[in-house]
């Protein structure tokens, strides 16, 4: 932060790109930012890096950015942290937004901690709601805690901008119309600013059979009482019959029975399904950590005394192997209909 806080106004949503697609949660951001612009009387910013991206402003445009700051480089073609941290808080230094938003995404996660760290203020992970105090101006942040068991919100009150990365889906995406106007600022850094200590050499894609937890509505998950890499063939195929995504415990993961890009979990991914089943998982605090944003959670376990029945919407107690062929014949037969 430099300078007084009062010469910090508007509020700023990082538009995350994706090979020049912009992700939803950038929407999900500005339905949100316009809420919060609107309580403060500013405006609505939306801030675009990558390279040759520059006709994705129109997006934001019809998402009501009224302005949007776009840095257009060849070095930004892909996501590199140094570099994408730099231009950040080398445009935030200079326009001094007073809220910054980001995706709680992978990319967000680690761009705006480092950003955060860099322009010397707060920044609140994996906000579920955001609202301006109309006492003091000030962003109230609030994100669960303790493994969702609680809400906390927190504020920032004398440091600018005030940072939050905020969770998918759990926000309404702002309504598209095309008619809506906004001023592009095309931006101009420097060459120190867009170099970085690393580069991608190659990219790996992960061979995807299922749906991404990370999006998926419905996910499938499976802990150490799947027994064997096979025993996960039966949620593939109840996952295949609902449309859902396959997750996993650590236990799962770490014996391999199972990519660690499946694992949910405080050390895995945080996931906002509508509906979650919990297969053969006791239900540890790190593992409901990164569920706890789920609207429905059924719990199928041979244990009546498993933890995850503490929080489970639904609480099935038996031998896995035999309900889940069960209930993917049941659900195959209701959804032919
Ligand atoms: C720093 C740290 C970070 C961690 N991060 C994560 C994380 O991100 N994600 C995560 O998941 N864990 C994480 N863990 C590990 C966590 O503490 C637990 O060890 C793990 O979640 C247990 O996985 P589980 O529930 O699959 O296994 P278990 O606790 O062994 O539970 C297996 C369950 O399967 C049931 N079961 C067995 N057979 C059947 C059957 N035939 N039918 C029905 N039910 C059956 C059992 O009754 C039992 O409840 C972390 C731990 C630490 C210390």
């Amino acid at each position: 932060m430099s300078g007084s806080i009062d010469l910090y106004k508007d509020v700023w949503v990082f538009a995350e790109q994706n090979n020049g697609k912009i992700l939803s949660v950038t929407f999900e951001l500005l339905g949100e930012g316009r809420k919060l612009a609107d309580s403060l009387g500013v405006n609505l910013c939306a801030v675009l890096l990558g390279s040759g991206i520059q006709d994705k402003a129109q997006d934001l445009a019809a998402r009501g950015a009224q302005k949007i700051y776009i840095v257009d480089k060849p070095e930004l073609a892909v996501f590199n942290d140094e570099s994408y941290t730099a231009v950040l808080v080398d445009l935030v230094n200079k326009h001094k937004p007073g809220i910054l938003l980001c995706g709680a995404t992978t990319v967000g996660r680690s761009m705006s901690a480092r950003a955060a760290a860099l322009l010397n203020t707060g920044l609140i992970a994996d906000c579920v709601g955001l609202v301006i105090d109309p006492a003091t101006k000030n962003l109230l942040q609030t994100r669960p805690t303790l493994a969702g068991s609680l809400m906390s919100t927190s504020v920032t009150p004398g440091h600018r901008p005030q940072m939050a990365t905020v969770r998918r889906k759990v926000m309404k995406e702002a309504l598209l119309d095309t008619g809506r106007n906004s001023e592009i600022l095309l931006q101009e850094v420097a060459a120190e600013v867009l170099k970085s200590r690393t580069k991608r050499l190659k990219l790996e894609v992960e061979a995807e059979t299922t749906v991404n937890i990370v999006d998926a509505d419905i996910i499938v998950s499976g802990g150490r009482g799947m027994q064997n890499a096979e025993g996960f063939a039966i949620l593939r195929d109840l996952a295949g019959v609902l449309g859902a995504g396959v997750g996993a415990s650590r236990a799962a993961v770490d014996s391999s029975w199972i990519a660690y890009s499946h694992q949910v979990g405080q050390t895995g991914k945080t996931v906002c399904p509508k509906i979650y089943f919990a297969c053969g998982i006791s239900g540890q605090i790190q593992h409901l950590a990164g569920i706890s944003a789920s609207d429905i959670i059924i719990a199928i376990n041979k244990d009546p005394d498993a933890p995850i029945f503490k929080i489970a919407t639904y609480g099935v107690v038996g031998d896995l192997f035999k309900l889940i062929p069960i209930l993917t014949q049941e659900f195959r037969k209701l959804l032919k209909k």
